[in-house]
Parts: C-alpha cells; structure tokens; sequence
C-alpha cells in the first residue's frame, strides 16, 4: 500500500502559493491535452497565457498537488470560456411571428438533422408551430432529405417546388407560414465543402431577406484546426447568433466548440449527440469542459480531496509520525479517508494514464474499495488496546479478531504486515524533510 499510496500522492507539497515553476509545469500538460484535444493553437495559446495569469501566485490548497491544482483552475476557466455553469442557452423565439431560424454551416456538417431535431423540441417543448423549409438547391436529394426527417420530426415541411432559387423558396416559406400561422420557420441552407464567397453571399442574401432571430452555425465537432477560420468567416458575413456543434457522440474530445467559442464569443446552444431525430442536447459547459480536458476526472478528484481531506487529523498524525508512532487507529484513519475518496479505485479511475491493468493490479494486490471496507472491520474488531499496541496480537487474538470482521486470519496478518510497512515508511519520512505518501500530511 505505502508505495502506491505515495504513488497517489507524491507530489503533495505544502506550500504557501503557486509557483511559477508548478504552474508552467501543468500548463505545458494542458496545453498538449488542449491541443490533443483539437483546440485550435491560437485559442490555445491565449488561453493559457490568461490561466497562467491567474494561476501563479494563487494560494495552495494543501492536500492537492500544485499541478492537480492548476488543472482545477484550468478547468473553471474553460467552464467560463465555454460560456458558465448557468442555464443552458435557449433560442430566443420572441418577435412577431413567423420567426425564421437559420442555419448555416460547411456541407456535411449536420444542417438538414439539426434542422429536423431543432423543430422537433421547439414544438415538443415550446409548443410551438414550426414548419421547416429546405433552401439547398445544389443537391437533389438534400430537400428529400429534410422532408423525411422532418416526418420523424412529426413537424411540416414546406412542399418541394422545382425551379426556385434559394432566396425564393426562403421568401415562400416565410409567406407560407405567415397565411397558415406558424410561429417558426426553420430555414435549412446548402452548404459548400469549402469557405466560399458564393455560398456566403447567399447565405447572407436569405439572412436579410427572411431577417432570422437565430442564426444558428452548424459545425461538426471533429473539425480540428480549421474551426478557427470557419466560424471567424461565417460570423463576419452573417451576424451568427449561436453555434450548435454536431457528432459529438464521436471520438473527438470536442475541441472545436472551444475553438469556435473562442473566436466569435457565440454561446454554444445545442449538441447533436447521433445521428437519431432526439439526438441533441442542451450545453453543458462544465461537461464539455472535462471532456476537453480528458484528464479522467482529475477536477473532480481535486474537488474532493480538497472538500473531504481532514487537515486537523493529518496535522496530529504528521505529529505522531514525527515521534515514530504510527499505530493502527492511525491506519484505520487513512483507510477511512481513503474510502471518502472513493477508495482507491476511485482515486485511480479519476486519474490520468491509470489502465485497467494497473487498476486490476491494485485490485488484486488488495486495495480495491471492498478490501478498504474489510481492513476498516478487522481494525474495529480490534480493542482500543490492540489497535495502540498491535504486539498484543497472537494468534488466539487474532482468531476473535477474524471472526468479528467476518474474514480469515491471512488477511489479519496481511492487514498487520501492511501496517508495520507503512509504520516504517513513516519513520524514515518523519526523520526526514516532509512525509510523502500521506494525504495532506506535512509538518
Ligand atoms: P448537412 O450537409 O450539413 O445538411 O448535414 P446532414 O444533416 O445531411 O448530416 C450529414 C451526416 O451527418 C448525416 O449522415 C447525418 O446523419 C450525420 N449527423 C448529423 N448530426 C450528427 C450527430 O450529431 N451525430 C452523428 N453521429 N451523426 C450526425
Ligand atoms: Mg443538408
């Protein structure tokens, strides 16, 4: 246990405040997990320059490692990016209807599903009448397309007239659904595989003439590097209002929200989560922002040893340590904490770079969460005695004591042998500078 234990927490130090060095330390780490994730560099790069002004000099919550600290800081300040922990962002659908919605964005995106799936929960949710209309006159097949899924939808579409250019069929579908009272109109563009003046004038051209509430961007959540520039170019010609990111239930860790955000400062309204009509979700900064990061849940692991470490308790054993003592009421107390922590496993699952096989091996080593459960019961089977003086424990005792714990005698004695290791581990840390390996220990 001692090994891995320090292993856990060995780069627990006690320090008064960040230093630079801890915080460049964990800044280059965020910067490669920003960049694996597919931030783009320039968003990168202002973004950590802005943590690390904030970071350094920030006093140390001392059962963390400074490194997991800036990670925790990190974090809220992607949460903040990402536009905050509050409501989600809603489509302002206010106006005389009908209201027009447009949705932009590079061919392949996800335009005609969002389409469907944005009318599907304004009319679920809303209450709404929305009809649907396809402008994509390039592809044949785009306006089929629309009207199937709108089917799915269960919402209308407008029919399919052959001939029209797009800025027609936008005018007929706005004056369609002002004779039959809808309150929105959906208007599904056609998109270019490329940033393209035409596509954008046109784009532009429906924007003035239907004048949208929402001009929503589509943009798939697997574009890396070019995220920047799309939404940069498309926000300039057509005065989005909102971005909505799509295949999110794919590999990608989602950089491309960050990266978008970033550059227009538009809120993230909508994630497209499959391929199916309900697919899509409401933002969730906080989400989006640990899956950015892919540290595991390394802020979640900050939040608790921060909340749940008791300092007065590590404080007083770091005392008795000092002294060479460190008996089993002591171990029970680390096992205990352990347990808050979500035992080990927990520890381990919220850490980076742990595998399944380093999480297999602990487990067989012994320090899984039931294990933690049953060294805790052989401890309290123990008299206040025993646990002061474990030499009491023969083998009769150790029998009363297997049996109240409900486990065999080996695991008496291996739970013995651990703590004579750990109490040893103790004593050649208390005569030395600090104690590694215990949870905010430090003298
Ligand atoms: P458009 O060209 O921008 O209109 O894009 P489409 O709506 O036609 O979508 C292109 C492809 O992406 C289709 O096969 C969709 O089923 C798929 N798609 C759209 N949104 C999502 C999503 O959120 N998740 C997944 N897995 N696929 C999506
Ligand atoms: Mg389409």
């Amino acid at each position: 246990l001692s090994e891995r234990l320090s292993g856990v927490f060995d780069r627990i130090t006690g320090r008064g405040a960040l230093s630079e060095k801890d915080v460049d330390a964990a800044l280059r780490e965020i910067r490669v997990a920003l960049l694996e994730a597919d931030v783009a560099l320039p968003a990168v790069k202002d973004f950590v320059s802005k943590v690390r002004e904030k970071a350094v000099g920030e006093t140390v919550i001392r059962s963390v490692a400074p490194g997991q600290q800036v990670i925790k800081i990190v974090h809220d300040g992607l949460v903040e990016l990402l536009g905050g922990e509050g409501e989600p962002e809603r489509l302002s659908l206010e106006g005389e209807p009908p209201v027009a919605i447009l949705m932009a964005g590079l061919q392949g995106s996800g335009k005609t599903t969002t389409t469907a799936k944005i009318a599907k929960r304004i009319a679920e949710r809303e209450k709404k009448k929305v009809l649907v209309a396809s402008l994509d006159t390039r592809r044949p097949a785009a306006m089929e397309q629309l009207a199937q899924m709108a089917e799915k939808a269960g919402v209308p579409s407008l029919p399919i007239v052959a001939g029209q250019t797009a800025v027609e069929i936008a005018r007929r579908a706005m004056s369609a659904a002002r004779l039959q009272g809808f309150d929105v109109v959906i208007l599904d563009t056609a998109g270019r595989t490329t940033l393209d003046e035409e596509m954008m004038g046109e784009a532009a051209k429906i924007a003035s003439e239907t004048r949208p509430r929402e001009i929503l961007l589509v943009a798939d959540a697997l574009t890396g590097q070019d995220a920047v520039e799309t939404a940069k170019r498309f926000n300039e010609r057509l005065k989005l209002t909102g971005l909505v990111l799509t295949r999110m239930d794919g590999d990608g860790r989602g950089g491309a929200a960050l990266s978008m955000r970033w550059v227009t400062g538009l809120p993230i309204k909508f994630l497209g989560t499959s391929e199916k009509i309900d697919g899509l979700d409401a933002f969730d900064a906080k989400r989006l922002a640990g899956r950015i990061l892919g540290r595991g849940d390394i802020v979640s692991l900050v939040e608790k040893a921060a909340a749940e470490i008791d300092h007065d308790k590590a404080e007083a054993l770091a005392k008795k340590m000092a002294k060479g003592k460190f008996d089993l009421n002591d171990l029970r107390d680390q096992l205990v904490q352990l347990q808050k922590m979500g035992g080990l496993g927990g520890i381990m699952g919220l850490l980076p770079g742990m595998n399944k096989q380093m999480k297999a091996q602990a487990a067989a080593s012994g320090f899984d969460d039931k294990a933690l459960k049953r060294q805790e019961a052989i401890i309290l089977s123990m008299t206040p005695q025993e646990r002061a003086k474990p030499d009491l424990l023969k083998a009769s005792r150790k029998k009363r004591i297997a049996a109240g714990a409900g486990v065999g005698v080996p695991e008496v004695n291996r739970l013995l042998k651990m703590h004579i290791q750990m109490a040893d581990m103790m004593k050649r840390a208390g005569k030395g500078k600090g104690l590694p390996g215990m949870p905010g220990g430090r003298m």
